[in-house]
Formats: structure tokens, C-alpha cells, sequence
């Protein structure tokens, strides 16, 4: 455990820039260092630190919390990641949450995996150094990061959609990467990251770092398919499962003018999701509950991250209604019983996350609208039991790590 990562992390405030020529304003130059590198200046938050220079290339040391099997306990680790190229940003990591995704990969749920694996996608930080040709974002910005850190050479343009359908995306943790020292991709739960810059999103100031971060993943999960459902007020839409993503969902529909219907395993939380705004909360002892309800929302979406009856759930649409899931199993499956599905003859869909330009516009819409997740600040060594927490629906609601703490 070191506590001082900061004073070695945040003095990577360097623009790499071959050329020496920054359009860009700087608090500070000075001639170029090294093989071509222009130190470009410090932002004021970050001058006590001392500055150093990232030649073309380095490799950017970082610390974080990995994997090293599938029984999915975490332990400190160094390792370094890609160098800063042009197109890139590094990012000083203030703070990542915890997702239920993170808990599945590293525990081989879905497909074995590489070790060791460092996870977390919703991340948020502050940019320590740019690539030459990034316009998008300066030293010093508060920047966040979600599932995705780099794609083709042609797809980052402010026009681009549905990064997360493209091929040639990496997702942030365990994705294969051929410039990564370690060959994947590693993620949040750690003190730096580097991203191409069209994969991070600008994290207002009138939102914490710390709120911030589960809009990256848990928020854009939700917000996709709620935006592409094109809620009028007065929908009636339900929600299951309400966890990291769910609560979201809740506060989201609710901002849209939606009468929330949750559906919930967990009595404990019914005070909780009607301060959320729910007009209903109903604690599903089995599926029965379900019934009641038959044939009565205009949407519902679905993020319970295990196995479960499909078509019991989808029942309590209207026909021609939609249903998305968004929750994501182990082995990503869920069972659908066909004549119970087409009985009740609803649009059945799921979505993966949303993409960059719907990421902006979650954390964006989230501040509009004084949207915040509810958060637990946590320290990184008790990251092993938080995730037990998440596991036994304990969490209330989306704990947060403390960067500073790794
Ligand atoms: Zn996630």
C-alpha cells in the first residue's frame, strides 16, 4: 500500500508534441526536453508536483488492484500500460466505481480470462498528459472513462455512434491490445489510465468526481435504451432490479416524466426506491407478484445481473410494448420460455452500454437535471469486501474507490 501515489502520478503533465507547437494555451512552456518532447506546463492543482517528461513510447507505470485467478480476489500490483500516443490521453485517477461486470469477469463468468486483470470501467480523473494531435481535451481537464479506451482510426470524429457495435473497439479491462505490456487492456481500479481521447467524456465541475464515475457505465447502460424508448410523461415503465444500474434507471425514468414501477427482491430497499421517485415499489417474493401486473407498463427494463425467467418479467408489458435487458448473466444467458413470450407479444431487446456521444450526454443530462447516484466512498483494500456486499445485494447503491488510497 502506498499512500503517496499522487506525488508520483500527477507529475505526468507533459504534452508530447514532436513538433514543439501547441496551439494550445499553457500556464507555462519551455524549450523541448529530450528527443522531441515539450514540457508544456502545469495546471495550478497539480503544481506541487514535481514535472518529468514521457518520451515517445514510455511505458506509463501505474498501480492498481488485479486478478490473478477466477477465484477473483484482488491484490496490489504494479504494472505499466501503453505509452501516451498521439491520439491519447493519460489520466491521474481520482476515483472508479464498482460495477457488477467487474465481479463476473474476473471470477471467469462469462469467458476464461487473462491474469493478471485489473478491472473497472467508470472512471474519472484528471488529464496528466496529451498525445499531439488531441484537441479534444487539455492538462488538466476532469475527464471520465466507461467501457470503451480506444477504436479505429477513422471512428473519432464527434459524428461517430455505436462505438460499442464496432469491431475494432477495446473494451477497458481484459481486452486484447497489442501495444498493452501486459497484451489486454487494464482497468480502473488503479492510479492512471491512458485513453484514446474520443473514449473519455467531460466531467463538468457542478458534478463530484466521485458521483460521476457510475454514470460512466451504470448511467449510459440505463440512459441508452430509456432515451431510444423515447419516454413520454406518464409512461408507465418498470424497472428490475434495483442495484448500481437500477437505481439509476429509477432516477432516470422519473426525470423523464415516467410513472416508475420497480421490481425488487430486497424489502430493506423500498424506502430507499420511493425516495428515487418510484410511484410503486413491488418486493417480488417469486414470480407470482408478476402476475398482478400482467399486461399493464408501456416499458421495462431489466438489469438483474443473474439467471431468470424472462418471459415472467416481459408479461407485465402491454402487447407491442418493449422490454431491454441490460443485466448480464453468467454466460450471458437468460432463458426464454417462447409461448409465454409470444403470449404476451412484447418487443424483447437487450443493450450493451450506449455509446460516446450518449456517454456525454448522461453525465451532462445527469447534471441538468441534479441526477446523483447514491454513492459509498470506499478505501481500495476493502475492495475484496465490497464486492461480496455487491454479490449479496447489500450495496446501497454503487460504491466508489478512493483512488488516492491504491
Ligand atoms: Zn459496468
Amino acid at each position: 500500500m502506498c499512500k503517496n501515489h499522487h506525488q508520483h502520478d500527477a507529475v505526468t503533465a507533459a504534452k508530447i508534441s514532436p513538433e514543439g507547437a501547441s496551439r494550445r494555451k499553457f500556464i507555462q512552456s519551455s524549450s523541448a526536453v529530450g528527443a522531441g518532447i515539450m514540457l508544456s506546463g502545469l495546471v495550478p492543482s497539480l503544481s506541487s508536483a514535481a514535472p518529468v517528461s514521457l518520451k515517445p513510447g514510455e511505458y506509463i507505470k501505474s498501480k492498481g488492484y488485479a486478478a490473478f485467478d477466477e477465484s477473483g480476489v484482488l491484490k496490489p500490483w504494479e504494472f505499466e500500460r501503453r505509452p501516451v500516443g498521439d491520439d491519447d490521453i493519460l489520466i491521474d485517477i481520482k476515483f472508479a466505481s464498482i460495477c457488477h461486470s467487474d465481479i463476473h469477469q474476473m471470477k471467469g463468468h462469462w469467458a476464461p480470462q487473462q491474469y493478471p486483470q485489473v478491472p473497472g470501467h467508470e472512471i474519472v480523473g484528471v488529464v496528466a498528459a496529451v498525445g499531439k494531435n488531441v484537441t479534444k481535451f487539455k492538462v488538466g481537464d476532469r475527464a471520465g472513462v466507461g467501457c470503451m479506451v480506444d477504436g479505429c482510426a477513422d471512428c473519432d470524429t464527434s459524428e461517430t455512434r455505436g462505438e460499442q457495435y464496432s469491431p475494432k473497439t477495446k473494451f477497458t479491462y481484459g481486452h486484447p491490445d497489442e501495444r498493452a505490456p501486459t497484451g489486454i487492456t487494464q482497468g480502473g481500479y488503479a492510479t492512471n489510465i491512458v485513453v484514446r481521447d474520443h473514449f473519455a467524456v467531460h466531467i463538468p465541475e457542478a458534478i463530484s468526481f466521485e458521483e460521476a464515475a457510475p454514470l460512466l457505465c451504470a448511467g449510459v447502460t440505463t440512459y441508452s435504451p430509456i432515451l431510444k424508448f423515447d419516454l413520454k410523461p406518464g409512461d408507465k415503465v418498470g424497472v428490475a432490479g434495483i442495484g448500481g444500474l437500477g437505481h439509476l434507471a429509477v432516477k432516470l425514468a422519473v426525470a423523464k416524466g415516467a410513472d416508475v414501477y420497480a421490481f425488487t427482491t430486497t424489502p430493506d430497499k423500498v424506502n430507499d426506491i420511493k425516495g428515487f421517485g418510484a410511484k410503486e415499489v413491488i418486493v417480488l417474493e417469486d414470480n407470482d407478484k408478476l402476475n398482478e401486473y400482467r399486461g399493464q407498463l408501456d416499458y421495462m427494463i431489466n438489469t438483474l445481473p443473474v439467471a431468470y425467467d424472462v418471459a415472467a418479467y416481459a408479461a407485465v408489458v402491454k402487447p407491442f410494448g418493449t422490454y431491454t435487458q441490460v443485466g448480464m448473466p453468467n454466460g450471458f444467458t437468460v432463458s426464454v420460455n417462447a409461448l409465454a413470450l409470444s403470449s404476451s407479444q412484447v418487443n424483447f431487446n437487450a443493450s450493451l452500454i450506449g455509446d460516446m456521444q450518449e456517454t456525454q450526454e448522461i453525465v451532462d443530462y445527469c447534471v441538468e437535471h441534479n441526477i446523483r447516484p447514491e454513492i459509498q466512498v470506499i478505501t481500495a483494500s476493502d475492495v475484496n469486501k465490497v464486492w461480496e456486499s455487491v454479490v449479496n445485494k447489500t450495496a446501497r447503491y454503487r460504491y466508489v474507490i478512493d483512488s488516492s488510497t491504491i
